[in-house]
């Protein structure tokens, strides 16, 4: 059975590639009919960031990718956090260490520092442990001697030297490393907590992990991971590997990083993020205004495309196409633009009903109340002009407030009593009249116009400043219709004082 994992650290808000790699995950998953798990890896403590996992839970859910397991919804292999874990690794550590496939290692920090400070190439590894403090190279009785006066030690993995370690990654083919370029990494801590990478290896053995999908900066622990698991012996198939390609810079070469995001203005972070520790809040898609829909069809196409033109796609749909081919094997340059116009297409593409739904939380920020009814009539007429959620209230305030100020200039210096005239007739008219439709009103509007022999121009801009404040909005009779007679009324009475 397909199972794969999503296995973030809780350390801060999630850069977009950590959204893209969990949507991975979920998508493969659910195309072949597997689990999609959430483990969150926790277990570098000087690291915990409060609130960070909240933040986890809650992007994905606003991303609609639902895990199957996590820590809210345990399954058979949890827990789910690995600190929560921490009693199973140890034994796995001690057991290679038994075995003579890792060792015990008792230098203390100052001692790496000098000998990093010697050669600034130092690597803990097969041409230099035999100079190190560790039960490689001291002798039986003195290892005994320091363990049981239980001085702080660390377990490190024994790289062999002069060896090639071969597998096959599902997007770039085979991957060959020299051992004698993987240094001996650390497997528990002094503190007895596992590092990253046995944990990882020991949870996707646990947890029957069939598939890891990662960002490629993890490419070069895959070695040490491979090995670990032909240490531990297990009869368990190995995981399938499957690096994703990088979200590179818009501008150049390298990853993108948040900086990244600072510099040329936009989000790098898919929520915003509020950071406990400096009380600074980040911003994210979501707050910037993006649809959910649109963010995720956005990271699919980033390294990933159905080989045809099309570019939009549901997460449904997404869902049905996903396949592992047709990821690339390159880097994916990130483009905010880009990122736009494809919001400014789900905008277009929902339903009104649900584009409403996404927009209502504007109008109880803005502390207004409205019927969904209403609601949705406005944003039929102004959504071909957003391309954020948020701006939303630029284009259609006017909608739910009365204008406080108006453009004067624009009417005041050819206003005359004769246009005064017109405007109170036409309340008495409207007052009157039906159907309370666009067109018939445009119709009924311009009879009136001439009749009174005035020119259109002198008083279509009138109207509108009446009724919206400025020389904006949609066209000026289905503003008329969407406000309705009576506010209409109200608000050509109100122009006229
Ligand atoms: N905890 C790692 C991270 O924060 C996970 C890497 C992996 O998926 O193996 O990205």
């Amino acid at each position: 059975k397909v199972r794969v994992r999503f296995a973030p650290s809780p350390t801060g808000g999630l850069h977009l590639g950590g959204v893209r790699t969990a949507l991975f995950n979920y998508l493969f998953a659910k195309k072949n009919g597997g689990d999609f798990i959430l483990r969150v890896e926790d277990t570098d403590q000087t690291r915990f960031v409060e609130g960070a996992e909240d933040y986890i839970h809650d992007c994905l859910k606003w991303c609609g990718i639902h895990p199957d397991e996590s820590p809210l919804k345990e399954g058979e292999f949890g827990p789910y956090r690995q600190s929560e874990r921490k009693a199973s690794y140890r034994a796995y550590a001690e057991k290679l260490v038994s075995e003579g496939k890792a060792y015990y290692a008792f230098d203390l920090p100052e001692e790496l520092e000098a000998a990093r400070e010697q050669s600034p190439n130092f690597t803990y590894g097969h041409s230099t442990r035999m100079k190190m403090k560790n039960s490689l190279s001291l002798p039986e009785a003195e290892v005994q001697a320091l363990l049981e006066k239980g001085t702080p030690h660390v377990i490190r993995i024994k790289i062999p030297a002069d060896e090639t370690i071969q597998f096959t990654d599902m997007i770039r083919g085979v991957v060959t490393f020299e051992t004698n370029l993987v240094d001996d990494k650390v497997l528990l801590k002094a503190d007895n907590m596992p590092t990253y990478h046995l944990a990882v290896v020991v949870d996707d053995y646990l947890m029957k992990i069939s598939h890891i999908f990662r960002g490629e900066e993890w490419l070069p622990s895959a070695p040490v991971h491979i090995l670990l698991w032909e240490y531990l012996g297990w009869k368990q198939e190995m995981p399938q590997w499957v690096h994703l390609p990088l979200i590179l810079k818009p501008d150049g070469p390298g990853k993108l990083s948040k900086r990244d995001g600072d510099r040329l203005g936009f989000p790098v972070f898919a929520m915003n993020w509020h950071d406990p520790k400096s009380g600074e809040t980040t911003m994210g898609f979501r707050e910037m205004g993006f649809l959910p829909e649109s963010f995720v069809n956005m990271l699919a196409l980033l390294g990933w495309n159905d080989g045809t033109d099309q570019e939009i796609f549901s997460l449904e749909e997404l869902t049905e196409k996903f396949s592992l081919e047709r990821i690339n094997n390159s880097g994916a340059k990130f483009d905010f633009e880009k990122a736009k116009w494809f919001n400014h297409e789900w905008i277009q593409k929902l339903s009104i009903s649900v584009l409403s739904e996404h927009i209502h939380p504007i109008l109880t920020r803005q502390h207004v109340d409205t019927e969904t009814k209403y609601l949705e009539s406005v944003v039929a007429l102004v959504r071909d002009r957003l391309t954020f959620l948020t701006d939303f209230w630029d284009h259609a305030s006017f909608f739910f407030k009365k204008p406080e100020e108006y453009d004067l200039d624009a009417i005041l210096k050819r206003w005359n009593d004769e246009k005064t005239t017109f405007f109170t007739n036409i309340t008495e008219s409207l007052d009157a009249f039906e159907p309370w439709h666009s067109e018939e009103l445009e119709s009924f509007y311009k009879l009136a116009i001439q009749a009174s022999g005035m020119k259109m121009g002198e008083l279509m801009l009138p109207l509108r400043i009446m009724l919206v404040g400025g020389k904006f909005g949609p066209h000026v009779f289905d503003i008329v219709a969407t406000l309705g007679k009576a506010e209409t009324i109200a608000r050509i009475r109100k122009g006229l004082d």
